[in-house]
């Protein structure tokens, strides 16, 4: 999978869907822009999931998450003991 460059200039990552491993193309969100680099989310076109995505710079590559799982997962880490 490669980046595709828009007539913009703006990089789309590639991205596989954790769900069901279609894959498609993202932007990097204005807040991925500006240094937060899980704060991307995109929606999957074709099982419908919504996902969280990390980006990785080192590899140019956004990590997918399931947003629930996302979700829960910084719910713990804040909590330190979940219950
Ligand atoms: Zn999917």
């Amino acid at each position: 999978m490669e980046i595709k460059v828009d007539a913009q200039g703006t990089k789309h990552y590639p991205v596989i869907c954790c769900n069901c491993k279609h894959d498609f193309h993202v932007a990097k969100s204005i807040l991925q822009e500006m240094g937060l680099l899980e704060a991307g989310m995109a929606t999957c076109t074709v099982c419908g999931k919504s996902l969280n995505l990390t980006f990785l710079p080192d590899e140019e590559q956004m990590k997918p998450m399931l947003l629930a799982d996302f979700m829960q997962q910084k719910k713990t880490n804040q909590d330190g003991n979940p219950s």
